[in-house]
């Protein structure tokens, strides 16, 4: 299967513009395999008004919108316009910062369906959503727990255990700490809890305008496209690693391969095991992800009853 994200920075796009950036990331990575598909995108500029929400639940952020469908990507690029048309949602509208994901699935956990096809959500509202490629080893115990802690899940997926855990350990994290708790550090932790193969695209409605993405035994790319002149040549992989946030209009992608980065972008960092790659505020950092059994995070502990 294959996973894609687009996030642009300081350069305006409408909607029809990102929908065909994810649909021909998807077409490129198809041959991986497909049974499936979806996309999730934002539903309004009006949510990237309030760019420093830190964490803090915001009513002022829409939900993301999530589109899923069976069969292959022609299907899901049908169903996906026939759905906009029926919402009335105005694909001329322009965002100056917008972070899409996407993903084609070939299920190793339940069937090919809409229900189980990502982006997989952490429930109502779609809190945390995650584009997934391969497979979680020990999501039955996750999920046990989880469900334990009032959780519902809705697919048959080894998947869903993600968003759900990020739900679980943001909400912790917020009624623990005076302090509100990152998108990185949200990840950090669920990774803390995974087993198996991975390669995965976090979007939040808590964390509009950015995207986290990690992996371990999976593949993943990183493609930056400057889009300033005095930015645009010479930059290697290293100085990729740094670039801060400066204002320059920019546009990224991530992808299970280079073959739909190579259309926007020769500026590719092959992203290694145990790296988080943290998009926001136009830069980028990159997160060592460090298993240290000894110190414990947020516990996924039982509860009580
Ligand atoms: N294990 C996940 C599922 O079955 C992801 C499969 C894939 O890599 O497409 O939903």
């Amino acid at each position: 299967c294959g996973i894609f994200a687009y996030l642009n920075y300081n350069v305006t796009r409408d909607g029809r513009f990102i929908l065909e950036i994810l649909f021909n990331g998807l077409r490129r990575l198809e041959y991986r395999g497909y049974d499936s598909g979806g996309i999730s995108i934002d539903s309004s500029s009006q949510s990237f008004l309030s760019s420093n929400l830190n964490g803090q639940f915001s009513n002022s952020a829409p939900p993301p919108l999530v589109f899923r469908q069976e069969g292959n990507i022609e299907s899901l690029v049908k169903s996906v316009y026939n759905d906009v048309a029926s919402m009335e949602l105005n694909l001329e509208e322009p965002f100056s910062v917008h972070a899409g994901i996407a993903h084609t699935r070939w299920a190793t956990h339940g069937e090919p369906s809409p229900k189980n096809s990502h982006p997989q959500t952490s429930g109502a509202g779609n809190e945390f959503l995650v584009v997934h490629n391969g497979v979680i080893t020990n999501y039955e115990v996750l999920k046990e727990t989880l469900i334990r802690h009032g959780f519902n899940f809705e697919s048959d997926t080894d998947t869903e255990v993600i968003p759900k855990l990020a739900k679980y350990v943001f909400d912790k994290a917020n009624e623990e700490a005076d302090q509100s708790v990152t998108f990185g550090q949200v990840v950090l932790e669920v990774m803390r809890h995974l087993e198996g193969a991975y390669a995965l695209i976090f979007k939040s409605r808590h964390y509009p305008n950015e995207l986290i993405a990690c992996k371990r035994g999976s593949p993943l790319l990183l493609g930056v496209k400057e889009l300033s002149e005095d930015m645009g040549t010479g930059a290697s992989f290293l100085d990729l690693k740094f670039i801060s946030e400066n204002g320059h209009p920019k546009e990224f992608y991530l992808s299970s391969d280079a073959s739909a980065l190579v259309e926007h972008t020769k500026k590719v960092l092959v992203i290694e095991d145990g790296e988080v790659v943290h998009l926001k505020d136009g830069g980028v950092s990159i997160l060592k992800f460090e298993n240290d059994k000894g110190k414990r995070g947020t516990a996924l502990s039982q509860p009580s009853s």
